[in-house]
């Protein structure tokens, strides 16, 4: 099994903000122990900038952009020796990757970087990944490393995505009494209404949102999404045997296949066509291509070969994405209009906006 685990600052250091050694030591014999199995493991750890910053000797968190950027510069190679070091006692190799949204962009450039992840797993490599925080900047940052993990997981095909957490699992229920939900069917508004509260009982559910986010972007590539307490590393082996432990979100049973999940989740929408509602029962009920004939609306700036949203101008709701053949000035002037006029009024002549091949409905 290939198997992603996200570990997040709060997991891997202390009360001082510096690294907690003991704890990437046991985590990292954790995964040694479950190798034997044959499992591939990739890690995707936080703690560069927390890290940094106590190595520096800053008490406050940072806040601009350029100050997270220099802790992480320092906290990275930090990281990357305790996981080096943790594995190497085991007689193991860890492969530090650096990511930014800007690697998940381009088709070419994400192929690269799945075979560059499963080269190192058929090698035994443990892979311990981050977002390249020293140059990240907004256009190219995934927000946080949740999402990056569902991306990293969704990009090699992964079985499993756990994600560590500092809580049991995932809490739902009324918040005078809120409990574990063991298993989730299908994230719905109501489950991610409770990810958006605090339970009253200290039970913090903070943290949530973009796990949800993350889990909605693996369970759609067919992935079993698993949120569970990081520090009670003796449930990792459970977890891995199919054992519940904390709240399993169920992959989809139908999923998205490699191209579409990256197109859905991978590239950035750069705008929205807007449709209405007959155009988009035809689009989602029998799978066609979007024609000019159906646009009603454009919104945003793109060139051809970008992902744009594609939404209900009746109820203003999102329905899919695609990777668009013309750009935004050219659908605004052939919007509407159908094929034979579009020959009249654009140079590059495609018969379809998006081609079915490239859209995904979400
Ligand atoms: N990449 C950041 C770090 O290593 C953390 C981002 C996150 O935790 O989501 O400090």
């Amino acid at each position: 099994m290939k198997i992603v685990i996200k570990v997040g600052t709060s997991t891997l250091t202390g009360k001082d903000g510096l690294l907690n050694i003991k704890y990437i030591s046991d985590f990292s014999e954790n995964i040694v122990k479950l190798q034997k199995d044959k499992h591939k493991f990739l890690i995707v750890s936080s703690g560069a900038i927390s890290a940094g910053r106590s190595r520096l000797n800053v008490n406050i968190k940072p806040i601009t952009l350029r100050e997270k950027q220099a802790y992480a510069a320092v906290g990275q190679p930090l990281v990357m020796n305790a996981y080096s070091d943790a594995f190497l006692r085991h007689g193991k190799i860890a492969a530090q990757i650096l990511l930014t949204r800007y690697d998940f962009e381009k088709r070419v450039q994400y192929i690269n970087v799945r075979n560059t992840l499963n080269t190192l797993i058929e090698n035994d490599v443990i892979p311990i990944i981050n977002e390249n925080d020293s140059v990240a900047v907004e256009e190219i940052n995934f927000g946080d490393n949740d999402t990056l993990a569902a991306l990293v997981a969704a990009a090699i095909g992964a079985d499993k995505l756990i994600i560590f957490t500092d809580v049991d699992g995932f809490y739902g229920g009324h918040l005078s009494k809120p409990h574990i939900i063991p298993e989730i069917e299908t994230v719905t508004e109501q489950i991610e209404s409770f990810a958006s509260v605090k339970s009253s009982n200290g039970t913090g559910t903070g943290g949530m949102k973009t796990k949800l986010i993350a889990a909605k972007i693996a369970v759609s590539s067919g992935i079993d999404t698993i949120i569970t307490n990081g520090q009670k590393l003796n449930l990792l082996k459970d977890i891995v045997s199919g054992c519940r432990a904390g709240t399993i979100i169920k992959a989809k049973q139908r999923y998205l296949k490699a191209k579409k999940s990256w197109i859905a989740f991978s590239k950035k929408s750069k705008g929205t066509v807007f449709v209405d509602t007959k155009a988009a029962d035809v689009l989602v009920s029998r799978g066609k291509s979007l024609l000019a004939a159906g646009i009603k609306k454009v919104n945003g700036n793109f060139k051809r070969g970008d992902a744009v949203t594609i939404s209900n101008i009746d109820t203003n709701k999102d329905f899919a994405r695609g990777l668009i053949n013309y750009d935004s000035e050219t659908v605004e002037r052939i919007k509407g209009r159908k094929t034979s006029d579009i020959k009249k009024i654009a140079d590059v002549v495609e018969e379809e906006v998006i081609h079915c091949d490239n859209l995904v409905i979400l």
